[in-house]
């Protein structure tokens, strides 16, 4: 049996009978950048997750881009950023001429720590961007607490976390402007590249129309420095159409990772994802750790079994293998190895198992019974 990490095709077979005609409609519309397919997506996106507006991008990258340049931050500030995310997060800050701080991430769920936020903050502190991670929500709470206190912004990174929850309220609901990605593997992706932020503010989210397209909200004339991020429409028109099925592929994540969970519980050399009590995680990554050892010998035993699953035809995937602070092109920040052991632990322990709403019964079983023996055989 074969278990791709993930199966696109599956998806847009299932769903080809919308999809066609509505790629063909752009064609003969010719519509090809932003225009109504995009402002029709942007309207049901916002409405979705119960915020006022949305701006279509066309990445993450620059939605964790924009949300901060909108927000004014710019060089000589500093902004928080977990020790566990996919590096774009950072790119957010550094694009703005701005320094990342890092910090650890908790030990159950892997987001970032808001008790370790605090000793991050200094004086040109302007902003924490809670990811939420592998699709749970950050401890929103906490990290408004102390937002407020110190008079931070607080943005979301949910580019993981499509419809998500946090105490019933949807993600973006929670920061100033929240950034999401469309990228094809991503709960919610597009047929090719894509991104937006999400806002109830309107001067941010003028702003951020404005900054999408050459600092101009009429054309010719630019009232601030710009960039081009936008949307094309085809991707506006392929994301119309799958926005309609993304609580129903929501429950099936959500349903795989439950079965995940009844297969390896209990198995002492696993630590399963641990979901938060008031929150809906919508499981964009179904990662574990493997205990057995720490250090050296934990990865050891990971790397192991990655290529043991790789031989019988299961592919998995490792988020992230490498920490932030640890990245090469952040070694001007003069972090060190031991900085963040959360983070760095996890590194050598993560192993994420396929997961998909096409993935079948008999592939979840296959998965997790190949995972079950390789410890029955491995029981050093
Ligand atoms: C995917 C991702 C991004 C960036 O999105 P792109 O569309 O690939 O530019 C940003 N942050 C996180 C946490 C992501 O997973």
């Amino acid at each position: 049996m074969n278990v791709p990490f993930l199966d696109l095709k599956a998806q847009y077979n299932s769903i080809k009978n919308e999809i066609n005609p509505a790629i063909q409609n752009i064609l003969d519309s010719s519509s090809f950048v932003l225009g109504k397919a995009v402002e029709d997506f942007e309207r049901e996106f916002a409405t979705l997750h119960n915020v006022k507006y949305c701006v279509a991008l066309n990445t993450g990258t620059a939605g964790n881009h924009v949300a901060l340049w909108a927000l004014g931050i710019k060089p000589g500030d500093e902004v928080i950023i977990p020790a566990n995310t996919f590096i774009a997060t950072a790119w957010g800050a550094t694009l703005c001429g701005a320094k990342p701080v890092f910090v650890d991430c908790e030990p159950e769920g892997y987001n970032i720590d808001p008790s370790k936020v605090e000793a991050a903050i200094t004086k040109n502190t302007k902003a924490i961007v809670a990811v939420h991670l592998y699709g749970q929500p950050a401890n929103m709470n906490a990290l408004i607490e102390i937002a407020n206190k110190h008079n931070l912004y607080l943005v979301e990174d949910a580019a993981q976390a499509h419809y998500a929850e946090y105490e019933n309220k949807k993600v973006g609901n929670f920061g100033i402007i929240t950034s999401f990605s469309f990228y094809p593997g991503k709960n919610l992706g597009a047929y090719g590249e894509g991104g937006a932020i999400i806002t109830n503010d309107e001067q941010l989210a003028r702003k951020a129309k404005m900054l999408r397209d050459h600092g101009s909200l009429e054309k010719y004339q630019h009232h601030v420095f710009g960039h081009n991020y936008r949307m094309e429409g085809l991707q506006g028109a392929v994301l119309g159409v799958k926005l309609k099925h993304l609580a129903h592929w929501t429950e099936k994540r959500r349903e795989v990772a439950r079965k995940y969970s009844e297969f390896l519980k209990g198995v002492e050399f696993i630590d399963l994802p641990a979901e938060k009590p008031n929150v809906k995680h919508v499981y964009h990554l179904y990662v574990v750790q493997i205990l057995k050892g720490g250090g050296e010998k934990t990865k050891s035993v990971r790397d192991k079994l990655a290529l043991d699953l790789k031989e019988k035809g299961i592919a998995t995937g490792l988020h992230y293998p490498i920490p932030l602070h640890l990245q090469k092109c952040f070694s001007y920040l003069n972090y060190n190895y031991g900085d963040f052991p959360i983070s760095e632990t996890l590194s050598d322990a993560c192993l994420s198992l396929p997961i998909y709403p096409e993935i079948t019964d008999d592939q979840i079983e296959f998965v997790s019974t190949n995972i079950l023996k390789f410890f029955k055989n491995n029981n050093q």
